[in-house]
């Protein structure tokens, strides 16, 4: 039962959902039931197919039409009484801007793509609104918890993009190269029929085709969403959005479902963790470039470091005062035609030169962020290991204490750095996902999904995981799959606290 304090939060909140589907049905479900009554829902997409197994708002008569609409519609139908306001746009369209974000108690964020949450965290961040963000794959979930200051922003921890294809969203226009596929591996025949028919879909929309063997790769690894995962997720977001409504900060919990129950736990909580001072998003920590100013284009800079690496949506790029390359929608003729032309040009070129040991901010008007970039020139780039010519640094983990391997900023925490970042495909139903190798040394303590319940399960034993052999960590698990599941209410104990 919800205490007199936490139903008066809930009935005075105004809440912004960010996705509207597999977590975000289950969410505004589970708002409206708990006693929500003023809630936002921005989502671009529409229905599909494809999404009628899991994303119980919709029916088949809705294909078509727009996720959010319809989902305040359904929610109507049984709490009539509240306000529902959707938004059938992109949450990265202009007219959501810091002022907008403000309007909001708290931000619950049920997305598919690590572009848009980045969008998400940094309006979250300027509009100083609490964010609680989730996602699920198949039976794993988590959700977390980020509040300015206080706990660790989303992109604290460096996340390379994985390679990530949804597959069996079957889209009526396919933007992806991968296509649609759903076979055993294992069949020869199967694998040869349906690679040749994703081919010819591929061909016929201009995109281009996969080898035998590439489409055997794929079909390894599809993950299928589970209606349940997002159930269990949507659950917990409403219990954190909750805590944060009545500022009951000492509780605030990172929370991972796991496939195996870890320690009789299958809902493993963990205590967040305070914002990495290294982080460019949440600290002003400048970051370096490494790059050949000589021969990279200020366009190689703004495709590769400022949009790919750094999620900006409309970038500035300053030298001091000097502005190098703007994005706006109310830009004079002539400063467009400088910029576009300044884009052609290489860095040391530039009107005001780039040189090594210069400067850049970078800023993004929307998102009302911006950073240092300290430029280093270096004449040479290994073809294989740096493709993109550059090599940015400066975005790290948080120092690792070298005698014992764990990181120092917190003192108290007894868990390492778990990968929140690792899920990033919110509510598409299957996925395939691949981790790269390396990605450990890109990342330092960065671990895949599956090894979550076995690092929660050696901190709990008050061990550090990080000098177990990879063997030792299944043989944990697989130990704690025989292990009765209990549902423990008593979770203080069971993670110990910390200061925020
Ligand atoms: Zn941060």
């Amino acid at each position: 039962m919800a205490s007199q304090e936490q139903l008066l939060a809930i009935k005075g909140a105004k809440v912004l959902m960010v996705g509207a589907g597999g977590i975000g049905c289950e969410l505004l479900k589970t708002l409206a039931l708990s006693g929500f009554q003023d809630i936002h829902i921005i989502d671009m997409d529409t229905i599909e197919v494809s999404n009628l197994n899991r994303q119980f708002l919709f029916r088949q008569s809705h294909v078509g039409q727009s996720k959010a609409k319809v989902a305040r519609d359904a929610v109507l139908r049984f709490r009539s009484n509240i306000s529902i306001t959707p938004y059938h746009v992109n949450v990265k369209d202009s007219r959501f801007n810091v002022e907008f974000f403000k309007e909001f108690d708290v931000v619950l964020n049920g997305l598919d793509n690590l572009d848009a949450r980045r969008h998400v965290n940094r309006l979250c961040l300027a509009a100083d609104v609490p964010l609680v963000e989730s996602g699920t794959t198949g039976f794993l979930g988590q959700v977390t918890v980020h509040l300015k200051g206080k706990t660790e922003c989303y992109e604290c921890q460096p996340k390379p993009a994985p390679k990530t294809y949804p597959v069996c969203t079957i889209t009526s226009t396919p933007s992806k190269e991968i296509g649609n596929l759903t076979f055993d591996k294992d069949d020869q025949l199967a694998v040869e029929f349906v690679t040749a028919a994703a081919n010819i879909r591929a061909s016929s929309f201009g995109i281009p085709s996969h080898s035998l063997f590439e489409a055997k790769g794929i079909a390894g690894n599809i993950v299928h969403a589970v209606a349940t995962t997002n159930a269990v997720i949507a659950g917990l977001i409403v219990i954190e959005a909750i805590k944060v409504l009545i500022k009951d900060s000492n509780n605030y919990r990172m929370t991972y479902c796991l496939e195996h129950p870890s320690k009789k736990l299958l809902l493993m909580p963990v205590e967040p963790y305070e914002p990495n001072k290294s982080c460019y998003v949440c600290s002003e920590t400048p970051l370096s470039l490494e790059v050949n100013i000589h021969s990279s284009k200020l366009r190689d800079f703004v495709e590769k470091i400022v949009k790919a690496k750094l999620g900006m949506n409309f970038p500035l790029i300053m030298q001091g005062a000097s502005i190098l390359y703007e994005v706006g929608e109310d830009l004079e003729e002539d400063m467009v035609a400088i910029y576009a032309a300044n884009l052609e040009k290489a860095l040391s070129e530039l009107p005001s030169p780039v040189t090594s040991g210069t400067v850049l901010t970078v800023e993004d008007l929307q998102q009302e962020f911006s950073c240092s970039i300290n430029i280093k020139h270096r004449e040479e780039f290994d073809e294989e290991k740096e493709p993109d010519g550059m090599l940015l640094s400066g975005w790290v983990e948080a120092p690792v204490d070298k005698d014992n391997n764990k990181p120092i900023r917190n003192s108290e925490s007894t868990s390492n750095a778990l990968p929140a970042e690792e899920i990033l495909d919110g509510e598409k139903d299957v996925e395939i996902q691949e981790i790269p190798e390396g990605t450990e040394t890109v990342t330092g303590k960065k671990r895949k999904l599956s090894e979550v319940s076995e690092g929660t399960s050696t901190n709990h034993s008050g061990l550090s995981d990080e000098n177990r052999s990879h063997n030792q960590l299944e043989k944990l698990d697989v130990d704690d799959e025989d292990d009765e599941l209990i549902i423990s209410d008593d979770w203080e104990s069971l993670t110990k606290k910390k200061r925020l």
